[in-house]
């Protein structure tokens, strides 16, 4: 629905004040009327029991900055529209539907002797005048004290409806809370928005949250979703008008909540990285793309009349129709020249193209942490090239892998980084094959984490029931040649796969200080493999 569009008619500023001067009036006669004859007046008003509002919806953002070249995405132009939204009607409310804190290369970065995680997503979102957000899986990815700073940091409500807090060192559960100075503020299960409108209808908006339970961490405890925010609504239908849910669950899990509150006519949702509009009876379940390549906006009209919402979206590109906002590119400018001044200590030329990929290269974690994908079997063969002896397999943890989205066209060093923000050592070694079984059906057992792994030359034969490596099924008294990441040696990941099992018979690393060899850090390996790779440009 058009802003003007009369079905619902609002006072223009003319008439608003014409309204006052009345209001004035009446209330000088009541007050008159009082003193004397005690008449009841009944004041003049044109409340028309009609309020509308919008809300600008984001999720899943990791990047502060334009993506694609600049052409698309960027916080800086998210604050322009907010600020136009909020020109037109100043009940707008802007709300990131979560992910936000990790994963980004900026934040694995340090800064002052700290990693950064997350305080440059939090100083943008404060400058962009986000609202409301829910906490996202990825929001657990940093340590417990790390998500308690940023909880701190944050001038926008977090929703915490279907998440506690577990004192890793008490054991006691509360929910999460933002400590200032001396006091706590616990994170609301709900949370409720009093707005009004210029012919003084106002009303109640009550929001509630949910969060996916896939991130198992020790400080986090999952609450069941559906009866929280069963619950939620309850108490929310009892002291609000309209209840909104902002959500961040799979879209499966959205549209099953939404069947079971079909008083709620909007959830926004996130976690998925591509937008998705569905509608389940009266209730419509939206998401926008990731990195906020694009935005939502959702019009809601309410009558008290009627007690009837009225929901209008539209999905709105940021890309360079909008200028950027002045401060908040500022913001993000400082954190991309700190960003930059840490690369360029590794690669003279960031943002040069080092290849062009016509195919999408699949870097989501969900799809890496399940299954054997493209950017896998490549980065597979960069430390296959990179090996000083042929080797009988590849093979690393998908969580090495944090990007998270799809990435096409051109590709730059910057990018790389972003998809391997960890970097760290290659590692060849001898392994036993009883041991390699181990470890590669531990990694099978661990589908859909980050100890999952992306491998190349060895695959599991359904037909033979076991790994085959050089084409027959892997001997368990024969020693392999295997190159991996000196990260999973450590064991954190894999318990089965450890620098101090004897299974692993003899360890060939590079001399760190040897600039030439590739091996002394991942990134390099991937980016040497890419540059010299035949371009798909046509
Ligand atoms: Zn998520």
């Amino acid at each position: 629905m058009k802003k003007n569009d009369h079905q619902f008619p609002s006072l223009g500023k003319k008439s608003f004040g014409i309204l006052m001067v009345l209001l004035i009036g009446s209330a000088l006669m009541i007050n008159y009327g009082c003193k004397t004859t005690k008449k009841v007046v009944t004041p003049v008003s044109t409340d028309d029991g009609i309020i509308s509002f919008n809300f600008l919806q984001l999720n899943d953002v990791y990047e502060i900055a334009p993506l694609e070249g600049g052409k698309v995405g960027g916080m800086a132009r998210v604050a322009t529209l907010r600020k136009r939204l909020t020109n037109e009607n100043p009940n707008t409310l802007t709300v990131l539907a979560g992910d936000f804190l990790s994963p980004s290369l900026i934040g694995t970065i340090k800064k002052d002797g700290k990693r950064i995680k997350g305080a440059q997503m939090v100083e943008v979102m404060n400058a962009t005048g986000i609202d409301l957000v829910t906490f996202g899986n990825h929001e657990f990815d940093i340590k417990e004290q790390e998500l308690q700073d940023r909880i701190n940091e944050s001038k926008f409500t977090w929703l915490g409806t279907s998440v506690r807090r577990i004192n890793t060192k008490t054991g006691k559960v509360s929910k999460f809370y933002q400590e200032t100075d001396s006091t706590i503020n616990y994170v609301p299960d709900t949370w409720t928005w009093e707005i009004s409108d210029e012919d003084g209808t106002s009303i109640r908006v009550g929001f509630f949250g949910a969060t996916l339970d896939m991130n198992e961490v020790k400080y986090v405890k999952y609450l069941d979703v559906t009866n929280t925010c069963l619950e939620a609504v309850q108490t929310l239908s009892m002291q609000t008008d309209v209840v909104i849910g902002l959500t961040h669950l799979n879209v499966a899990e959205d549209l099953e909540l939404a069947a079971k509150l079909p008083q709620v006519p909007l959830l926004m949702g996130g976690h998925d990285h591509h937008h998705i509009r569905e509608t389940v009876g009266n209730t419509l379940v939206t998401k926008a793309d990731a990195n906020a390549k694009t935005a939502y906006v959702h019009t809601l009209t309410y009558n008290k009349n009627t007690r009837e919402t009225k929901v209008s979206s539209k999905l709105i590109d940021i890309n360079e129709q909008l200028h950027a906002d002045e401060a908040v590119k500022t913001i993000v400018d400082k954190w991309k020249r700190i960003m930059d001044d840490n690369i360029t200590k590794v690669v003279d030329q960031p943002y040069a193209e080092i290849y062009y990929s016509k195919v999408p290269l699949d870097a989501r974690e969900a799809v890496n942490r399940r299954e054997q994908t493209n950017i896998g079997r490549m980065i597979n063969e960069a430390m296959i090239k990179v090996a000083k002896r042929e080797v009988d397999l590849s093979f690393f943890n998908s969580g090495s892998i944090r990007i998270d989205d799809k990435l096409e066209g051109t590709i730059t060093a910057v990018d790389v980084f972003k998809i391997l923000p960890f970097g760290g050592q290659l590692v060849e070694i001898d392994i036993k094959g009883d041991l390699l079984i181990k470890v590669l059906n531990e990694s099978k057992s661990r589908v859909g984490q980050g100890a999952y792994l992306q491998r190349k030359k060895v695959f599991f034969s359904d037909k033979n029931n076991t790994w085959m490596v050089n084409g027959a099924p892997i001997d368990p008294e024969k020693d392999y040649h295997a190159i991996t990441t000196d990260f999973l040696l450590k064991g954190i990941d894999l318990k089965t796969l450890h620098v101090n099992d004897p299974g692993i018979t003899r360890f060939y690393r590079p001399d760190p200080d040897d600039r030439t060899d590739l091996r002394n850090n991942v990134i390099l390996t991937f980016i040497d493999y890419l540059v010299n790779l035949p371009s798909e440009r046509d």
